[in-house]
């Protein structure tokens, strides 16, 4: 087995994530079995508590971890499936610790970072070898070099390297190759600087990534081998892609990534077949017909907040031979100037998940005005709960219908807390979370999209359909689609007599990959774009 680890310097954002997830898909290409994970320093034992202010999305997978948005790229870009194995933090590693010193494992020794912290670290490296068994296993360390919260991680990583052979293991260090105005000139001092702070540890990257937004010439390849003590072949430039991320794999092979890395770990394969991936970006980058899609949410300032909502979107756009714009409207901006203001152009309407109440009137709007012009809707997670807010008030007359969520004391809680969410105080991975079956209902449009009876997806919520309605809604014309299979569940709303107009209570966008789309993201655009030559 092979380990490959993902550092990065200088600055964050600057795109490791999409190189580890991209080294990944060119790996996978060459034909190996390849696993991405992410090691986060922080201290949350996950991102389920954090705001996406703070931390963008919030991916689940299929166990129901709730994780960093890099997994999200890496289920993306390769085929692998995740588990909460794949995303270790501080707040994991410490509380292991922790605990095991509570249950007397160290019993006699004083509890340390070195070794006790650091054998935790490797201790889950082991174990995602021996349980998922990849040819090759990718780990990005998330932070930047120099943070004292990832000291561990290195010094574990240090450790790790020399107990599997040099042979076996990889540093990659991603970094910033700034471009100097005054100057006229990229420069490389501050990655000289990152990659002397990772050799003070005790590591020597092998390659540099190095993303800067102008061509790196040979004389600044020269410059950084020379100083970072690299091969001047393993300075992989990483320029800015303008179209799509997913042409990010490509750029890397042309600059030879996947192949210095094979060189090191002494891995004989094949150049990879990249045929199909290149057809799926030119079909993103060059599409014939356009849509706009409204995306209204309460963290729409935030690119990251809806990440595999908007990647989803592109997916789907591809399937379609349509380039997707998404307009991100904020909900409150609905409530204070009207939804035909910010609405009237798209072709199609999207409200995705959320929690808290602030902006939910402003969805109500949106999908009132998605339902009465015929708009194709599009509801995800708390979206289906807003559909049927919206619905129950203003097609079944149910004056005060809310979510108990946002009002207790509502007269019609057509939204109401999960049965068994009723006993839970604990606000960490305590929701409805991971892969659930619902079976769909024969002869509805989710039927017909999926083309199976049943399905198995994503979740991550406290409340739910109130079936106590079910029957007034659909004499009034919104039908459950499809529920749990023992039928307790309400998991899909739909309106037959409606262009389009689907909600779900889970979160299909984590499941959509570029090169096979979601089939409910895929029909929703279909939609969006029959809206749209109808229009015009
Ligand atoms: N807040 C809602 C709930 O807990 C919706 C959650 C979501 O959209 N992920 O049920």
């Amino acid at each position: 087995m092979k380990y490959i680890f993902v550092t990065g310097g200088v600055v964050s954002s600057l795109g490791k994530g999409l190189a580890a997830a991209s080294l990944g898909t060119l790996l996978e290409h060459r034909g190996y079995r390849v696993l991405i994970q992410k090691f986060d320093p922080y201290l949350n034992v996950d991102p389920g508590t954090m705001s996406p202010f703070q931390h963008g999305e919030v991916y689940v997978l299929d166990d129901g971890a709730e994780t960093d948005l890099d997994l999200g790229h890496y289920e993306r870009f390769t085929s692998g499936r995740l588990s909460k194995l794949n995303n270790l933090t501080s707040g994991q590693v410490y509380e292991t610790v922790i605990q095991n010193e509570r249950a007397g494992k160290y019993l006699g020794s004083t509890v340390q970072v070195i070794p006790h912290v650091t054998d935790v670290i490797k201790e889950r490296i082991h174990e995602v070898s021996e349980k998922m068994k990849p040819d090759i296993l990718i780990t990005e360390i998330g932070g930047t070099t120099g943070d004292i919260e990832g000291l561990p991680f290195l010094e574990g990583l240090r450790q790790f390297k020399d107990e599997v052979g040099h042979e076996n293991v990889a540093f990659i260090h991603a970094t910033l190759i700034p471009y100097i105005k005054a100057a006229e000139e990229l420069k490389t001092k501050p990655t000289q600087q990152s990659v002397a702070k990772l050799r003070e540890i005790g590591i020597a990257p092998d390659v540099l990534v190095c993303r800067s937004e102008y061509p790196i010439d040979d004389d600044i390849k020269h410059k950084l081998a020379m100083f970072c003590n690299v091969q001047k072949e393993a300075v992989i430039p990483f320029v800015d892609v303008n179209g799509t991320i997913y042409e990010a794999p490509l750029k890397l092979y042309e600059e030879g990534l996947d192949r210095i890395v094979c060189e090191r770990l002494g891995l004989k394969s094949e150049k990879p077949d990249l045929v199909a991936w290149r057809n799926m970006v030119d079909r993103i980058v060059n599409p014939t017909h356009r849509v706009r899609i409204a995306v209204v949410g309460k963290y729409i300032e935030l690119q990251d907040a809806y990440k595999s909502i908007y990647e989803a979107l592109t997916h789907a756009g591809a399937a379609n031979d349509t380039k997707v714009r998404v307009d991100r409207i904020d909900s409150s901006d609905i409530e204070k100037e009207g939804a035909a203001e910010f609405l009237q152009k798209a072709n199609g309407i999207l409200i995705p998940g959320g929690f808290g109440e602030r902006g939910i009137e402003g969805k109500v709007l949106a999908a009132e005005y998605a339902r009465e012009n015929g708009i194709p809707f599009f509801g995800i997670c708390l979206g289906m709960q807003i559909a049927t807010i919206e619905f129950a008030r203003n097609v079944c007359h149910l004056e005060g219908a809310h979510s108990q969520e946002f009002q207790d004391d509502t007269p019609h809680p057509v939204i109401h807390l999960l049965e068994d969410q009723k006993s839970v105080t604990k606000k960490g991975g305590s929701m409805r979370l991971g892969l659930w079956d619902t079976k769909l209902r024969p002869g509805s449009k989710v039927r017909e999209l999926y083309g199976k009876d049943n399905i198995s997806e994503r979740h991550r919520h406290r409340y739910e359909f109130n079936q106590d309605y079910r029957e007034q809604f659909e004499k009034a014309g919104l039908v459950l689609a499809g529920t749990s299979l023992e039928g307790d569940l309400g998991e899909i709303v739909e309106i037959p007599n409606h262009p389009f107009f689907i909600a779900v209570q889970f979160h299909p966008e984590f499941l959509s990959k570029p090169t096979a789309p979601h089939p409910l993201f895929r029909g929703f655009v279909e939609a969006a774009l029959k809206y749209r030559k109808k229009e015009v």
